[in-house]
This record gives C-alpha cells, sequence and structure tokens, in this order.
C-alpha cells in the first residue's frame, strides 16, 4: 500500500524492439545527450551508421537551437529577452517561439486557464521554495500572481510579435517545449531519410513509423508501485507522441502537505492531490502540454476536456484515500484494447 506521500510515478519503458531485419538490413542505432535539463534519447533504424550517426547529430542541433530559445533557465534565451522587451513594446520572435506559445494561449482557452505559462513568477517562486525547504508566504504568492494570466499575453501572428502588459512577468515553457523539441528532432530524422525513430525527453516521447516488423513502438505505462499492477498499460504507437505529468519526484513537503512543481493558476499553490496523467496524441506539442493540463484539473474535468479534444486520449492514475484508481477517455481505451485483441491473436 502507498503512503498519502509517496509521489505516484509513471515509468514508460521502450519494450521489445526489434532486431536487424535482413531482408532491408536495418539496423537500431541508440544515441543520448543531455538537453533541456533532462536526457534526450534517440533510437532509429537505418541502413548504415554513417546515416544514423549524422541524423542524430543533427537532431540533437535541432534540440540545442530550441533550447536556445525557448529555455527559461538560461538568462540570454530568446524567450527570456523577449520577455524582457515586450513589456514596453511588440517583440518579433522566432517561429519556433511563436508556435509554442499560440498552442499555449489555445490551450489556456481551452482550459480556462489550468494551464498558463505565463506562470513563470509563480514557478520561480516555487522553485525557490523547494530548495529552501520553505514555503512561499501568501504575500509573496498573491504578488507574483499578479504579473501572470495568460490574457495579459498577446501574440499577433501577422507581424510576428508578443507584447506582454505588465513588467517583471515571467515565461514558463516548461510544460510544451519538451514535447515540442522531441517532434521538432523527428522531423529533422525525417527529412535526413529515416523513416522509423522514436525521440524520449523524459516522460515526453515521440515517434514516427513503425520498427521493421512490428505493429508499432512498444510502450509500457506503468505505476511504479509494484502492487498496483492492474494499471499497467502497453501500446503500439507509431506517428503519435505520448506525455506523462503529474506524478513527480520534484515537490515541496512542508507543514504536513506535498506540494508539486505543478501550479494550479487560480490558486498560486502547487498541486496536492497525487495524480499522474499520461497523455497520447499526433504531436508532442499537444501531448506534453495536455498532460500538464489534465494534471491541474484534475480528474473529472481532466477527462471532459480530453473526450472533447479530437486525436487526444488519457491514462489517469490518482491516489486517493490510500488507494490508487485508474479511470481511461474512451480514445485510450479503444489504443489499450488494440493491443489487447493483438495478444489475442497471436500478434504482439
Ligand atoms: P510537465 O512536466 O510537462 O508537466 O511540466 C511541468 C512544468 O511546467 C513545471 O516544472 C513548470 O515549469 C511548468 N508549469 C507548472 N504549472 C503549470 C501550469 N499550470 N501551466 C503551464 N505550465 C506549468
Ligand atoms: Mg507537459
Amino acid at each position: 500500500m502507498s503512503s498519502r506521500f509517496l509521489p505516484l510515478l509513471l515509468t514508460f519503458l521502450l519494450l521489445g524492439t526489434a532486431p536487424a531485419r535482413e531482408v532491408t538490413r536495418l539496423t537500431l542505432y541508440e544515441t543520448v545527450e543531455p538537453h533541456m535539463g533532462t536526457l534526450f534519447k534517440i533510437k532509429l533504424y537505418s541502413t548504415d551508421k554513417q546515416s544514423a550517426m549524422a541524423a542524430s547529430r543533427a537532431a540533437f542541433a535541432r534540440i540545442t537551437q530550441l533550447d536556445d530559445r525557448l529555455s527559461d533557465y538560461k538568462p540570454d534565451s530568446e524567450l527570456n529577452l523577449a520577455t524582457r522587451a515586450a513589456t514596453s513594446h511588440p517583440v518579433h520572435i522566432s517561429n519556433d517561439l511563436m508556435t509554442v506559445l499560440k498552442a499555449s494561449q489555445k490551450l489556456s482557452g481551452a482550459t480556462d486557464g489550468a494551464f498558463d505559462v505565463t506562470i513563470g513568477s509563480l514557478t520561480k517562486l516555487w522553485r525557490n521554495a523547494r530548495t529552501s525547504g520553505q514555503l512561499p508566504g501568501s504575500a509573496a504568492i498573491n504578488a507574483a500572481r499578479g504579473r501572470c494570466g495568460y490574457r495579459k499575453m498577446h501574440l499577433d501572428e501577422s507581424s510576428g510579435t508578443l507584447k506582454l502588459d505588465m513588467e517583471n512577468m515571467q515565461l514558463d515553457l516548461g510544460a510544451i517545449a519538451k514535447g515540442y523539441a522531441a517532434d521538432q528532432a523527428l522531423a529533422v530524422i525525417s527529412q535526413m531519410g529515416i523513416q522509423s525513430a522514436l525521440v524520449a525527453a523524459s516522460g515526453d516521447l515521440a515517434f514516427s513509423e513503425s520498427p521493421p516488423d512490428q505493429p508499432g513502438w512498444k510502450i509500457g505505462i506503468d505505476s511504479l508501485d509494484g502492487a498496483d499492477k492492474p494499471f499497467t498499460r502497453v501500446l503500439f504507437l507509431s506517428n503519435a507522441a505520448v506525455s506523462t505529468s503529474g506524478g513527480t519526484e520534484q515537490f515541496l513537503q512542508a507543514g504536513g502537505h506535498r506540494f508539486s512543481h505543478i501550479i494550479n493558476p487560480e490558486t498560486g499553490m502547487g498541486l496536492e492531490s497525487d495524480i499522474a496523467v499520461t497523455t497520447v496524441s499526433r504531436y508532442g506539442i499537444t501531448a506534453d502540454a495536455a498532460a500538464t493540463a489534465v494534471s491541474v484539473l484534475g480528474c473529472d474535468k481532466g477527462l471532459a476536456f480530453v473526450e472533447g479534444q479530437p486525436g487526444l486520449a488519457a491514462f489517469i492514475l490518482e491516489q486517493k484515500d490510500g488507494h490508487l484508481e485508474g479511470r481511461e477517455s474512451a480514445r485510450f481505451k479503444t489504443l489499450a484494447q488494440d493491443y489487447s485483441a493483438k495478444i489475442q491473436h497471436g500478434n504482439n
């Protein structure tokens, strides 16, 4: 049985990748590099090592470029420079930054502000709180909340500009940038002629075509609590992305409560619910952002949101009163059932 303060964690297992295929002589190559505060792993099938390494290098170069644009940790990232300047006048931003901010703004509208990349002042406060072990005071939380709010951010796609309403606003793309980076890395790999690849950035994975002779990339979703095996799910995915959010090792424990690194923009507080959300979508930018959004919305509202989004699927685990509950969206059930059907027909 899990204790109340044991963070609920989901793991992704990359299962059963195929051996080299004789007919086309495709071989699996794997590379790993640290980027965006985590490890990015690339797996791809190629006819030769030279092409595999060239594609991986190009993909990692694209991820580096995106980190330089989207990071809120790097003081001179495009995001931070643009944020500082955009409080006085509209600032021209790159297509990458516009794409991510536009998607964020759209999701803020669809979730009534549960997802909000303008919460940077709050995330900074809670990061400091995790370092010091001290809960932020209500005055500091209220002051930071005053500098947040997606309606204070204005994007003009025709002129390619960003404008912010207030001084000292801070944008934080931590909930969406890794999914976008995985998509973009995969696009680079495809452009270099490699059909079957995956890019994994801890909880955010994106896939192109299936591995040779496989129905998809085999992904296991597992709660770390060994007693809760009924909550294991296995999916075969291609031309898709999967993300997990919520359950975390990054939390502040103070005053008998545990506060997640995910913030409820309405209250300014770290989430206290013990929830772990897995989403599946066509693109990583959508899966990554939606997983964070559903964590904030909680099980009921989160599932209602997912059912209203074409192409989005979710699996939610919540620990309540000492026991674990699992809920799946209709589309997620279909994805998981496809796999069961394949097992029954001996085709896994
Ligand atoms: P993820 O791991 O994708 O769920 O993203 C978590 C990160 O997103 C946090 O570490 C913050 O940087 C940021 N974040 C926290 N709360 C929110 C929120 N309500 N909306 C958007 N981003 C958030
Ligand atoms: Mg996310």
